[in-house]
C-alpha cells in the first residue's frame, strides 16, 4: 500500500513530460518526445540515478491507426485499462479550474533496471467520482481538443504535478521540464516561495523569481516559433484564474499572448535544446537568453534487436550498463555482424508478410522509412521523379515505411496517401510496404530490419530525431539530411551518408528540396547501390562504425550523465 514510499526518503529530480512512452502495452506516447522520455527514465533507473516522472494517463490513449483503400488514416481509440498495469496511489490533490476545484489521482508505475535502479513514473488522473463529468475527462486525450482542453491538461501536469509529489511526501530538489507543456509548475512554485509582502513593502519584489529559477531546468524540444504552445490571457483567466497576478504573469510569459517556453525560459537557471544546431537555432529565437545544448539519445537495451543483443552480450559484455563499450565493435567477426542483420531482416520481413501479404526479397537493398508523419518529415521525398527513381532502384530497392499523422493534420495525412498510391504505380518494379500504426514495438522489428535508415526532413525542423541512433545501435547505416543530431554523428562515407547541402549554424529557414532530391538519386545510383550489391565487406565496415562511431555515443546514459553534471547539480 505504501509502496511509493520507497522513493520519498532520498531528494528528487522531477522529471515533466506530456507523453511518457515506456512501452506498447502503456499507449500514452505519440512519437520522438515520448519515446525520449521513456528511454530518459529507463537510462535513469539503469544509472541509480534517482528521478522521478510525472505525465498524463490518458485513458484513451493515442489513437490506433487503420489505412482505407483510398490511403486515408482511420483513427481508432486505444483505450487501456490503469488498473491492470499501474497501482493507484491512495493520496489525491486538487487544482482549481473554471473556478471548480478539480480532484486528482495519481497512478504509479515503477521502472526497475536489471541493476537494481528504479524510478517511479506518475500516472496523473482526473477521472474520479465527485469531479464534474467534463473535467473527468481531462486526462482521456493526449494532444486531443482544443486550446481550452489543452490548458486545462497543463494545469493538471504542470501545478497538480508539483502538488501530488508533495502531497505524497517526495522532496524534489530540481524539477526537469521535458518541453514547455509542463512550464506552469513554475508558478506553484513562485507561490511556494513567496516572501511576506511586510518584509518587502514592495508586492514585486515578494516574488521570489530567483528562487524558483535555481529549482527548473528546461529542456525545449521545438525549433520553430509556431511550434510553441501559446493561450490567449482571457483563456486563461476564465480557465485557471490568477494564479499569480496578471501583471506578474505578463512579464514572464508574454506581454500578449501566455507563451509557455518564455514562462519556463524566464524561471529556468538551465535551459538547453536537444541538439547542438537546435541549441544555437534557440538562442536565435529566444535572443537574450542563455540556451546550451544536450544532444538526445536512444535507451541501448530497449533498442537493440535480439540478434543483436546476443552478438553483444557474447564479444561486449555488460554493453547495456555501459554503451560506451560498443565502441570496440571491430572485436565481432564481420560474418557474425552480417549474421545477426540477415536475422533481424528476416524477422521483419515475416512480420510483413503476416500484416500486409507483401513477400519482400531478403537479396534487395531495403530501406526504412518510418516517423510521425508530419508534413516537414517529406515521407514521399524518395518519389519525387519516378522515371528516376525506376532507372537507378528497378529491382534493385524496395521501401518499407510506417507512420501516423495527428488526427488534425490533413498535410500529414495527404503524405500518407501519397506513399500509398506510389505503391500501385511501381508494383512489380519497386516494392513498397506500409505498416500500420506505427508504435514502440514495430519501431524495434522495423528499424534493425532494414538495410538504410532514410530521413529527410526540411531544414532546421528536426530538433534532434532520435529514430537514426536506434538504425545505427543495430549496424544499419545512416542515409539522411544534414539536421539534428545527424550533423552530429554524420561523417561522410564512414558512418552513412549525408543528403542536401552541408548545415549553416544560424540560419533558420533553409529549403533545399530540389538539391535534396537531386542528391539522394546521385548517391543512392552512385555510392549505395554499388556498394550494397558489389562490396559486401565496406558496407559492413559502416555498418560496424555506426555502432562503433555512433551508437556508443548517442544514448540516454551518455546523455543522462550529461543532464546530471550540466543541470542537475550545478
Ligand atoms: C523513435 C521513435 C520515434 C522518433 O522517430 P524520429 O525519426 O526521430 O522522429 C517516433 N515514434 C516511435 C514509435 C519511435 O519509436
Amino acid at each position: 500500500m505504501n509502496s511509493w514510499k520507497a522513493f520519498t526518503g532520498e531528494a528528487r529530480i522531477a522529471y515533466f513530460s506530456m507523453e511518457i512512452g515506456l512501452s506498447n502495452e502503456i499507449p500514452t506516447y505519440s512519437g520522438g518526445l515520448g519515446v525520449l522520455a521513456g528511454d530518459t527514465i529507463k537510462s535513469a533507473a539503469d544509472l541509480k540515478l534517482p528521478l522521478a516522472a510525472v505525465t498524463l494517463v490518458y485513458r484513451e490513449g493515442y489513437f490506433r491507426q487503420t489505412i482505407d483503400a483510398d490511403g486515408w488514416q482511420q483513427e481508432l481509440p486505444r483505450n487501456w485499462q490503469p488498473e491492470s498495469l499501474l497501482e493507484l496511489l491512495p493520496l489525491k490533490t486538487l487544482v482549481t479550474i473554471e473556478g471548480r476545484d478539480v480532484k486528482i489521482q495519481a497512478w504509479l508505475y515503477r521502472v526497475k533496471s536489471p541493476t537494481g535502479g528504479e524510478v517511479p513514473v506518475l500516472f496523473l488522473d482526473t477521472d474520479i467520482p465527485g469531479n464534474q463529468d467534463e473535467d473527468r475527462h481531462i486526462t482521456d486525450q493526449l494532444y486531443g481538443g482544443d486550446s481550452a482542453y489543452r490548458l486545462k491538461q497543463e494545469i493538471v501536469l504542470g501545478i497538480g504535478g508539483a502538488r501530488i509529489l508533495d502531497a505524497l511526501g517526495f522532496t524534489i530538489r530540481k524539477y526537469h521540464m521535458n518541453e514547455g507543456h509542463a512550464s506552469l509548475l513554475t508558478l506553484e512554485l513562485l507561490n511556494r516561495t513567496r516572501k511576506p509582502v511586510e518584509e518587502t513593502w514592495d508586492e514585486r519584489a515578494s516574488w521570489d523569481t530567483a528562487r524558483v529559477m535555481e529549482q527548473c531546468v528546461f529542456t525545449t524540444h521545438t525549433p520553430v516559433e509556431a511550434g510553441h504552445d501559446r493561450f490567449s490571457y482571457d483563456l486563461a483567466a476564465g480557465i485557471m484564474g490568477e494564479v499569480v497576478p496578471f501583471t506578474l504573469l505578463k512579464e514572464l510569459a508574454g506581454k500578449d499572448l501566455l507563451n509557455m517556453t518564455m514562462l519556463a525560459l524566464n524561471l529556468s537557471r538551465y535551459v538547453n535544446g536537444v541538439a547542438k544546431k537546435h541549441g544555437e537555432i534557440s538562442k536565435v529565437l529566444f535572443p537574450g537568453f542563455e540556451i546550451h545544448a544536450i544532444t538526445n539519445g536512444i535507451h541501448p537495451f530497449t533498442w537493440a534487436s535480439p540478434y543483436f543483443v546476443n552478438l553483444f552480450n557474447h564479444y561486449l559484455p555488460s554493453w547495456a550498463t555501459e554503451p560506451e563499450l560498443l565502441v570496440r565493435v571491430d572485436n565481432i567477426p564481420d560474418e557474425e555482424i552480417w549474421d545477426a542483420h540477415c536475422g533481424a531482416k528476416a524477422y521483419l520481413f515475416q512480420f510483413i508478410e503476416e500484416t500486409t501479404g507483401v513477400r519482400l526479397k531478403p537479396e534487395v537493398l531495403t530501406v526504412g522509412f518510418a516517423r510521425r508523419a508530419a508534413a516537414y518529415k517529406r515521407g514521399d521525398l524518395v518519389f519525387s521523379n519516378l522515371k528516376r527513381l525506376l532507372e537507378i532502384g528497378e529491382g534493385k530497392l524496395q521501401f518499407v515505411f510506417s507512420g501516423k499523422a495527428h488526427p488534425k493534420d490533413m498535410a500529414g495525412k495527404q503524405v500518407i496517401q501519397r506513399i500509398i498510391q506510389q505503391i500501385e504505380s511501381l508494383r512489380g518494379r519497386i516494392d513498397i510496404v506500409y505498416l500500420e500504426n506505427y508504435n514502440m514495438d514495430i519501431a524495434a522489428r522495423l528499424i534493425p530490419g532494414v538495410d538504410l535508415w532514410l530521413n529527410n526532413p526540411l531544414r532546421p525542423l528536426e530538433a534532434s530525431g532520435t529514430s537514426g541512433m536506434k538504425a545505427a545501435l543495430n549496424g544499419i547505416p545512416n542515409f539522411s539530411v544534414l539536421d539534428g543530431w545527424w550533423i552530429e554523428g554524420h561523417i561522410e562515407g564512414v558512418t552513412g551518408w549525408s543528403i542536401g547541402p552541408l548545415p549553416t549554424e544560424s540560419s533558420t529557414n533553409e529549403n533545399h528540396s530540389e538539391a535534396d532530391i537531386e542528391d539522394m538519386y546521385r548517391k543512392l545510383e552512385t555510392i549505395i547501390i554499388p556498394m550494397y550489391y558489389d562490396q559486401r565487406s565496406e558496407w559492413i565496415r559502416i555498418m560496424k562504425n555506426s555502432i562503433g562511431k555512433i551508437a556508443y555515443y548517442f544514448n540516454t546514459h551518455t546523455m543522462m550523465r550529461r543532464y546530471v553534471t550540466e543541470a542537475y547539480i550545478r
